[in-house]
């Protein structure tokens, strides 16, 4: 007999046992198509050697697969009644940690010193999405050396976290992003293949930590500011929205002046600005 818990016939039989009630607040959303979660599985490219954080593992129709693949799995979830589905989902399953917890507020580092024995840490999610983006600056700012994020987001929230600059997509959420990880957008997801359907696409995107950074930032502080007033009304030139940092007092000419030497022209919008654009103003304000 077919044991996938990624199916509509599993999960509803699962869901339908238990009793339990889908909580629309918390997200849940299950993905019962293995086509779908074989392709999250794949983008993740486990090895069987590494340690996999799943947020949000539900009832477990990714955690099944990662736990197949991965070398220990450690699955994050915040819905109490779920933790007693979950174990006995895997009550034969060996290499799953299941922790009940708020990963917006878990300490990932020291949550990772249990397990001294990986070296290498991939996070797996079909994320919530009214967190997804909080929780997504988290990790990338956690001291944790992620290999890499492959994690299922809203689609809009996907387009603007690995848009380019001039893009409409692009803003603030691409900028701090790319500045920390390689986006790459993997794959579209229509809502046919949850229990229930949201109402959105959904997208699954692959987050890289860059080895080297991509550009030199001598005051991180400083650039996340410049980036913030540039995009701080998404209609203004950079003139009219660099003038409200602290160094210009508001003179928009002082500005001009500035941006001018810098080869930039104070015209142009925040939305067209580069990652390398964003630090050379950064750092001649520094
Ligand atoms: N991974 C499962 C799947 O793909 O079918 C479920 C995904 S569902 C979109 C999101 C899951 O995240 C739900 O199980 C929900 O209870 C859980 N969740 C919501 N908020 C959370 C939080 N702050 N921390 C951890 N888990 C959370």
């Amino acid at each position: 007999m077919d044991n996938k818990i990624g199916t509509s016939f599993r999960t509803s039989q699962i869901l339908k046992k238990e009793r339990f009630k889908m909580s629309k607040s918390l997200g849940q959303n299950f993905l019962v198509d293995q086509n779908t979660l074989r392709k999250i599985a794949e983008a993740a490219e486990l090895n069987g050697e590494e340690l996999v954080v799943e947020i949000g593992p539900g009832v477990g129709s990714l955690t099944q697969i990662l736990t197949e693949q991965a070398g220990q799995v450690v699955a994050v979830e915040l819905d109490q009644r779920l933790i007693p589905i979950l174990e006995e989902q895997f009550v034969q399953t060996t290499n799953l940690k299941i922790i009940q917890g708020d990963a917006l507020k878990l300490d990932f580092v020291s949550l990772l010193t249990q397990f001294p024995d990986y070296k290498e840490v991939k996070l797996v999610a079909n994320l919530p999405y009214y967190i997804s983006t909080p929780l997504i600056m988290k990790l990338l700012t956690e001291k944790v050396l992620w290999e890499r994020l492959v994690i299922m987001v809203q689609k809009e929230v996907a387009e603007r976290l690995t848009a380019n600059p001039g893009s409409k997509e692009y803003g603030q959420l691409s900028v701090l992003v790319q500045y920390r990880v390689q986006t790459d957008y993997l794959f579209t997801v229509p809502p046919t293949v949850f229990i229930p359907q949201p109402k959105v696409n959904s997208a699954v995107i692959r987050l890289i930590p860059w080895k080297v950074p991509p550009v030199r930032v001598k005051n991180e502080e400083l650039f996340f500011k410049v980036v913030k007033s540039a995009f701080a009304q998404r209609r203004k030139n950079l003139r009219n929205n660099l003038a409200s940092l602290q160094q210009f007092g508001g003179d928009k000419q002082e500005v001009e002046k500035f941006l001018t030497q810098l080869g930039i022209d104070p015209n142009r919008r925040g939305e067209t600005l580069s990652l390398e654009e964003f630090s050379r103003i950064a750092n001649a304000l520094n």
